[in-house]
């Protein structure tokens, strides 16, 4: 990389404020990539973004990318034990955002037990991407990954679609009969104002160029159309006890960080109106047990939280965190917002 390029970088690529060596020499931690990388922290208050220096090359981030977790198929066998928790799932689902489908009174009882860990709560919010009932409507997933999330909101009534710049997703996403595209927002061209909704699900920090992914966005959806994202958030508990070892940094996946300050300006920088803006302890059970791994030499894969005595363990310190948040609201792993695209744009 030339001299200028590297000093193009050392600029904050949200509001261009100058940039601070944070973290030095950080690896992949999944070992897919060789090589290491710095990330630099706005000193631009109230911005304080977060982003890698210098930004990875193409074959670089290819190699990245070899085995992510979005490649595997999304259901395992879809056997009684699986059907029954969908079931008592759909009450939880009907009782929280009023889907009609699991809407029995008992159904309801068993969903709201079920979930009574705010853990647990929160992973499945998260998983309808915090949608409530709105059937007819369209929506667009941005990075579907291996369908998961849309097949879920397929499920419940929504017309759906979504796409994603990773042929492997793609494929396994197919296979389950959805409508998904490869390449990215850009190329695929949709019709401007055609959706009422865009999720994008912890994509934003992928990208380096998040102003021109929200501004596509922005153009696809229907006038009053709202996009909901979740990303990391840097302001989180988990970053500030483990620095560069956090599980969300993820060198070199991982290009710009976000906490509310950036995230806002950047939403409002590209024609968004806020409308709510939150954070999370979803994954904060992971991010632990990443760090635990990490810390016993092991390599922590996604979805594989390592033994039934370190994923309890992880589930507790998910749920001190949730009580945590209840006072310092901003401190969450998750960071969630939902932004509209004014009625008069
Ligand atoms: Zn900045």
């Amino acid at each position: 990389m030339s001299d200028s390029e590297v000093t193009m970088t050392r600029r904050c690529p949200i509001c261009n404020g100058t940039g601070e060596l944070k973290y030095e020499s950080v690896s992949d931690p999944t070992g897919a990539a060789e090589g290491e990388w710095d990330y630099l922290v706005c000193k631009s208050a109230p911005c304080g973004a977060l982003w890698l220096c210098p930004q990875p090359s193409a074959s670089e981030l290819e190699k990245a990318y070899v085995g992510y977790f979005t490649h595997e198929a999304k259901q395992r066998k879809d056997g009684w034990l699986i059907r029954a928790f969908h079931y008592v799932r759909d009450g939880y689902y009907a009782s929280r955002f009023g889907y009609a489908i699991g809407g029995s009174w008992a159904q309801s009882i068993m969903g709201n037990l079920l979930y009574l860990h705010p853990g647990w709560r929160a992973d499945a919010d998260f998983g309808l991407m915090y949608l409530s009932d709105q059937q007819e409507k369209e929506l667009l997933e941005i990075g579907c990954g291996n369908g998961a999330a849309l097949g879920r909101l397929v499920r419940l009534g929504w017309v759906g679609c979504g796409m994603d710049t990773d042929p492997q997703a793609v494929a396994q996403a197919r296979l389950s009969g959805l409508q998904v595209e490869c390449g990215t927002l850009e190329d695929l061209g949709y019709d401007a104002e055609r959706f009422d909704v865009v999720i994008i699900s912890h994509v934003l920090e992928h990208t380096g160029e998040p102003e021109n992914l929200l501004r596509e966005i922005r153009r696809v959806l229907k006038k009053g159309g709202k996009v909901v994202c979740a990303t990391p958030n840097l302001l989180a508990f988990g970053h500030t006890l483990f620095r560069e070892s956090w599980l969300n940094l993820d060198p070199p996946r991982h290009l710009i960080l976000h906490n509310p300050n950036s995230l806002t300006r950047l939403l409002v920088e590209t024609g968004y109106d806020i409308s709510k803006l939150w954070t999370t302890c979803r994954y904060a059970n992971g991010v632990w047990t990443a760090y635990w791994a990490r810390k016993s030499g092991c390599v922590f894969e996604v979805g594989r939280e390592g033994s039934v005595f370190r994923r309890i363990t992880g589930r507790f310190v998910q749920l001190v965190e949730w009580v945590a948040i209840c006072y310092w609201r901003m401190r969450g792993e998750d960071l969630c917002v939902v932004a509209q695209r004014p009625i008069d744009s």
